[in-house]
């Protein structure tokens, strides 16, 4: 009898390390950190597609039942997804995830969050109401991502703690050393004026000394207006802008129109691994895609290729 019991709790014991942490991602970037982190301790789901607009992402049902069993979401936090994942959350009812359980991952945490207004105001339909959700691509919060990614795990799961602790230094030393390199590519067109279609790109401009200011929508989530359109070109002539960016989800046509009564170049870009081709690697991929393809647009002699 003994034997049989210390062999059911040995069998026991197994079966617990060997569990995975359950892990749900919004983003597609979020889930790549996540990822580094975790690496093969975690189990993960990622909700939005990478050619999908996080502000609104397509909410299956199944989405409900991904979060009814997670023991951990990985989460912005600055409301990029609050319009589609509240309801899904609201369904899906797992007291894990509540605000401020373990399992709640708020990833601005400790971000320098950029834009917030001093009074919130969402007239007009502006979706950056409390300030710019799209921190992630710039590395430097990368690095603090993968951190709190890090404790939120070793917390969640005691045993691997050393393992979450580690991947995510590692992940942060890579991204130093890709970070001299980055700015170094990037250091040629400091100052330079880029136009984006949508508000997306202000962490990015400011690590790396470009000026993404103007934008082809008037404000976050509100459409070009022709009158708009018509204020972007004369103020990109006078900026001297010759290269828009554009996410995979936004209207490229409208982008080309601008380029065209400004002899400027579209470039597609995007904020997460698998959203234009050749990034499907991860979070470094990616940033390796964005430094080269701008720096190759901006009028650099070539660079290394994207990994
Ligand atoms: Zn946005």
């Amino acid at each position: 009898m003994k034997k049989l019991l210390l062999g059911i709790l040995g069998a026991l014991l197994v079966f617990s390390a060997q569990a995975r942490l359950n892990v749900v991602a919004t983003t597609p970037d979020l889930a790549s950190v996540a990822k580094e982190v975790g690496g093969d301790k975690i189990e993960l789901t990622t909700l939005a597609r990478p050619t999908e607009d996080p502000h609104f992402v397509d909410a299956k049902p199944s989405f409900i039942l991904k979060l009814n069993k997670a023991d951990a979401l990985i989460h912005g936090g600055a409301e990029l997804e609050s319009g589609w994942l509240s309801p899904l959350l609201a369904g899906a009812r797992n007291a894990k995830l509540v605000s401020a359980s373990k399992g709640d991952v708020r990833c601005c945490e400790g971000v320098r969050m950029l834009e917030v207004p001093a009074k919130l105001d969402r007239s007009e339909g502006d979706i950056h109401a409390a300030g710019n959700p799209h921190y992630l691509v710039d590395p430097e919060n990368a690095k603090i991502v993968a951190h709190h990614i890090a404790d939120a795990f070793a917390s969640l799961d005691p045993a691997n703690k050393e393992a979450y602790l580690a991947n995510a230094k590692k992940f942060a030393a890579t991204l130093d050393a890709k970070l001299k390199e980055w700015q170094a590519a990037l250091a040629p067109f400091k100052g330079n004026h880029l136009v984006a279609y949508h508000n997306s790109w202000v962490y990015f401009a400011d690590r790396f000394g470009l000026k993404i200011e103007l934008f082809l929508e008037p404000k976050p989530g509100i459409p070009p207006s022709p009158a708009h359109m018509a204020e972007v070109i004369s103020k990109m002539k006078a900026e001297q802008a010759r290269v828009i960016i554009v996410d995979p989800y936004l209207n490229r046509k409208t982008a080309e129109t601008v380029a065209r009564s400004t002899d400027a170049k579209v470039v597609d870009v995007a904020q997460f691994p698998g959203g234009v081709k050749g990034t499907e690697g991860g979070y470094i991929a990616l940033m390796d895609y964005l430094v080269n393809s701008l720096a190759k647009a901006l009028g650099a002699p070539g660079t290394a290729p994207a990994r």
